[in-house]
């Protein structure tokens, strides 16, 4: 086990699936503590289970986020568990697709909740602290949809799009006290999330120079070049990982 991250402790949204889970996985095997949240605890159990079955740190948080109060509870909940949060990554998001015209206020609610409001708390609860300390990062989780048009997809995009430009302010507003805001930006990834998408996801994917979906162990390597002191004077930065689709 490598001990890059030995010391610190990282709160990753969402991290009993998908990306989330690769990325708190792979935090943890560098020497994190890491914290995962979700709602589906069983799920979360078990990637505690794993994680610490390889001789890492982790601990688990059943919490429904979905307003400013879910948020600030996490960030107290993980304090806790972890003392602190050096890493933060804002990865839990949901990204129902259809036309504009079906779309509820409902679901634009949730989406913009969980994507938008909920990443936006925890950096307003966490990131003061971190500026105490000198240092911390922060990882947004993108897309490459809030960059181009795509049919469907403009709520979620939109609401991603909200999230790229939050990093970068983000950026200018904590960076010159140490902390650095990133963002990840993914292509069409192989998760438990878009496993039920079918032609529409395989389609998307034939766009891309690369040809093929990614996976979310190939998302977390870039979760964690970020983390990680390698990427010291790296700050606002949207890192594509999307098989080339920000090239065509
Ligand atoms: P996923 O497999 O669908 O997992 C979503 C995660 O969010 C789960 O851990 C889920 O946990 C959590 N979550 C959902 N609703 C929640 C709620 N109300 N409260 C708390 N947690 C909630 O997701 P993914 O595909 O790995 O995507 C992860 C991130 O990458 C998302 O922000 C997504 O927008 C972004 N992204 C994904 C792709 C892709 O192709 N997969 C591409 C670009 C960007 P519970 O269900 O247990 O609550």
């Amino acid at each position: 086990m490598s001990t890059a991250l030995q010391g610190r402790s990282a709160l990753v949204t969402g991290g009993n699936s998908g990306i989330g889970r690769a990325a708190a996985k792979a935090l943890a095997d560098l020497g994190a503590h890491v914290v995962i949240s979700g709602r589906d605890a069983e799920r979360g159990d078990q990637v505690v289970r794993d994680i610490r079955a390889s001789g890492g740190r982790a601990d688990f948080v059943a919490i429904d986020l979905r307003d400013e109060a879910s948020a600030r509870k996490l960030a107290a909940r993980t304090r806790e568990l972890a003392g602190h949060v050096d890493i933060l990554v804002n990865n839990a998001g949901i990204y129902p697709f259809g036309p504009t015209e079906l779309t509820t206020e409902q679901t634009f609610d949730e989406v913009f909740s969980l994507n938008v409001k909920v990443p936006y708390f925890l950096v307003a609860e966490l990131a003061p602290e971190m500026v105490k300390r000198g240092e911390g990062s922060i990882i947004n989780l993108t897309t490459m949809v809030a960059e181009f048009g795509q049919a469907g997809m403009g709520l979620y995009g939109a609401s991603k799009a909200a999230l790229v430009l939050l990093t970068k302010s983000w950026a200018a507003e904590y960076g010159p006290h140490g902390v650095r805001v990133n963002a990840v930006s993914p292509g069409p990834t192989r998760t438990e999330g878009t496993a039920g998408m079918g032609d529409d996801f395989d389609q998307l994917a034939t766009t891309l120079p690369a040809r093929r979906p990614g996976s979310a162990e190939e998302i977390a390597e870039a979760i964690i070049f970020l983390a990680t002191d390698r990427a010291s004077f790296v700050h606002g930065a949207i890192l594509p990982v999307d098989g080339g689709r920000i090239a065509v």
